[in-house]
């Protein structure tokens, strides 16, 4: 089962805490690190309902600290890293991958015995990752369209950041514009990241890139070979130079409404508070929020 609560304020939220999980190593900035491996120390809180597990007895329904440990154990060396950030980041996204029902997590990497030419007794980095929930639409009218939209979505998929959790039917519409161009290719999905906004849109314009778009030759209503943008991120509200979330034109586009409505008909638009059914059922015109 996916996560379902919101991972906004993990004090409310169940956990399972697994403290001082020793693990010997070898990442490192130096290189003699590599050889003379040393000990890490790893804690854990994983965020997740633990009522039915709690309710039914039954471990098929939590997630096995056991298992986690040897997972940790068995990734932790797997590739080897200068920094024990980059250790701890890809610890929490193949948590992330491996466990569904995973909402949020706290993870310390400490090195006790790091290469320090002082006496300390320890030192850590502690990140906190939760699994957002993003609303994209997708479309596309150059090339292959088919081909190049399941290319796009293959490419979320594999991310370790990333997953697809459902996505529509493209839909074939006729381009408004004016400019000549082959028929679109329109749907949405729900995916969930790690990747906070502005990370996101990189990797979606790489995703994107991937598929053959060059953003320096798109024109506005023109021909793209895929075309991903942020409906909505969690019910975060942000507008800089680079991202407006929720994507301000999606109430005045039919192509991205119906679709949007087919997976989420009961989300709420967090500025109108209107739900999606309820802004795909009204005129285009009442949507445009400026
Ligand atoms: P587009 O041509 O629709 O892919 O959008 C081009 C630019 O719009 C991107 O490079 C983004 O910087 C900006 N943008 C603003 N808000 C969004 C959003 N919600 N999703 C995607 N792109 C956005």
């Amino acid at each position: 089962m996916l996560c379902s609560a919101r991972a906004d304020n993990t004090d409310m939220m169940d956990e399972i805490f697994i403290e001082g999980l020793k693990i010997y190593g070898y990442h490192g900035v130096y290189p003699q690190e590599e050889a003379r491996w040393q000990n890490f120390v790893l804690s854990v809180r994983l965020f997740l309902s633990l009522q039915q597990a709690g309710l039914t007895d039954d471990l098929t329904k939590s997630i096995s600290y056991e298992e986690v440990c040897l997972f940790l154990k068995e990734e932790f060396n797997k590739e080897r890293h200068q920094l024990i950030e980059t250790v701890a980041e890809r610890l929490a996204a193949a948590l992330f991958k491996k466990y569904e029902s995973l909402c949020a997590l706290e993870l310390r990497v400490a090195k006790p015995e790091a290469p320090i030419a002082v006496d300390f007794k320890n030192v850590s980095v502690c990140i906190s990752r939760k699994r957002h929930i993003v609303y994209l639409s997708y479309g596309a009218n150059e090339g292959d369209c088919p081909t190049q939209i399941e290319g796009g979505f293959k490419r979320i998929d594999e991310d370790p950041c990333c997953g697809v959790i459902k996505k529509t039917q493209p839909l074939i519409t006729t381009p408004y514009g004016g400019v000549a161009q082959q028929d679109f290719y329109n749907g949405a999905a729900k995916i969930w990241t790690l990747y906070e906004p502005h990370e996101l849109l990189k990797f979606l314009h790489d995703v994107e890139a991937s598929q053959g778009l060059d953003r320096s030759k798109k024109t506005h209503w023109g021909p793209r070979a895929l075309d991903l943008d942020i409906l909505f991120y969690d019910d975060i509200v942000l507008d800089d130079e680079e991202l407006t979330i929720p994507h301000p034109d999606m109430g005045n586009r039919d192509f991205v409404m119906k679709p949007l409505a087919e997976l989420a008909p009961f989300y709420r638009h967090p500025l109108t508070k209107k739900t999606v059914a309820m802004m795909a059922a009204a005129p285009m015109e009442e949507h445009i929020v400026s």
